[in-house]
């Protein structure tokens, strides 16, 4: 069946194939996605472009993600964790897949068994390996990580002397990768990364020969200097702003819609929903859209106690929220907006050409990436741009 949809103005993404019962549509232009990734390898060229899939690729989808880009041309891939490396490669085999958050006690063969590799964070996790190895009279491929000044994940300097110390350990397994994360790429001004970079290029030159990666998304941004062998970009991917400030730079590839489930007429001084917490100061229109906090439509982007909430659009009209965000629903004022546009069934765009997944970041006081991971699970999906 079809939706019939006056409202919203990209008939694409209501296609035959969507159910009617769809109360919130999430569209993924995964065509974006590719050339998002285009983009991206052009500028870090000659350094290969990786992509970060963790997180079920940010939200929009692992298995999908994965396959737009292969047909894209990537070669290797980043997840968090062996899970996800398993899905990825029930998607592809031939991919080099890392694993970020590295070798946790006895999962080597689980590693080995798909062809996955560790990205080893400690003496210990590359102990571990060393020893699985030589159990299996293998060399298996991994990359090492070096903390640069993240405090999080990786070998500080004085492990990686001892490391170098003890050459038997590194013969044992394939070095594909030394890495190192950036703490402030997003802001280029910051003296952080210049520091991280210095100690980066310090501690890679000990294993000649071994290709290097440092960048993520903001990295690539960062310079030449700043690439190195290999780049990881997750959020540049996805259509999210990797520096801050630097606007309109990727195409967007989420686009969220909510249904309207009815049109209310309050008087004034009336309230909207819980806590009652936002009063009408004159007739009004209200929308309740069927999208809420259980969607990772986030609390905070409501609006009460004179709080302003976040904006709503019908086709070009802007429509504040207004109200609480409950679980499930959301209420908007759509008084100044044709009553032929603000209908039961319309849709109504909460992530898209007017709301960008910063904007509503921004709004709900977080980035970009939590308001693409917390996409929620109820919403009916839509792939666009496949091939
Ligand atoms: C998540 C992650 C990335 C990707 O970062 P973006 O800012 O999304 O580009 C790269 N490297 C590591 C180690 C990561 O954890």
């Amino acid at each position: 069946m079809t939706i019939a949809n006056s409202a919203s103005s990209n008939s694409q993404s209501h296609s035959d194939s969507v159910a009617a019962e769809a109360t919130a549509l999430l569209t993924i232009d995964l065509g974006a996605l590719r050339s998002n990734y285009k983009q991206l390898r052009e500028r870090a060229a000659p350094a290969e472009c990786a992509a970060v899939v963790k997180a079920n690729a940010y939200g929009i989808g692992l298995e999908p993600a994965v396959s737009a880009l292969l047909r894209e041309g990537c070669q290797t891939f980043f997840v968090a964790t062996l899970g996800e490396a398993r899905r990825l490669r029930a998607v592809n085999r031939q991919a080099a897949v890392y694993v970020l958050d590295g070798l946790f006690p006895d999962t080597a063969k689980l590693f080995a068994a798909l062809d996955i590799r560790p990205v080893l964070n400690s003496l210990d996790e590359i102990e571990e390996w060393s020893r699985f190895c030589a159990s299996q009279e293998a060399a298996l491929k991994a990359a090492i990580h070096f903390d640069t000044g993240m405090n999080r994940l990786g070998l500080g300097g004085d492990q990686v002397e001892i490391l170098c110390a003890k050459q038997v350990l590194l013969r044992s397994f394939e070095l594909k990768l030394v890495m190192s994360h950036l703490a402030c790429g997003d802001t280029p001004e910051s003296p952080k990364n210049a520091e991280q970079l210095d100690r980066f290029n310090h501690l890679r030159q000990k294993f000649d020969g071994v290709p290097s990666s440092f960048a993520n998304s903001a990295g690539i941004f960062l310079g030449a200097d700043y690439h190195f062998d290999m780049v990881r970009a997750g959020i540049a991917l996805y259509g999210g702003h990797a520096v801050l400030d630097q606007a309109g730079f990727m195409e967007p590839v989420v686009k969220l819609e909510g249904r309207i489930a009815q049109i209310r007429e309050p008087r004034p001084g009336e309230t909207v929903g819980y806590g009652a917490g936002y009063s009408f100061g004159r007739p009004s229109r209200v929308a309740t859209v069927a999208i809420g906090y259980a969607d990772g439509f986030f609390r905070v982007l409501g609006a009460s106690d004179n709080k302003r909430g976040a904006t709503a659009y019908i086709g070009e009209y802007p429509a504040p929220l207004v109200g609480r965000v409950s679980m499930d629903l959301i209420t908007i004022d759509v008084t100044d907006i044709p009553k032929n546009l603000a209908t039961r069934g319309a849709f109504v765009e909460l992530i898209g050409p007017h709301v960008t997944i910063d904007d509503l970041a921004a709004q709900a006081q977080t980035i970009s990436y939590e308001i693409l991971t917390s996409l929620g699970g109820r919403y009916q999906r839509a792939y666009i741009g496949a091939d």
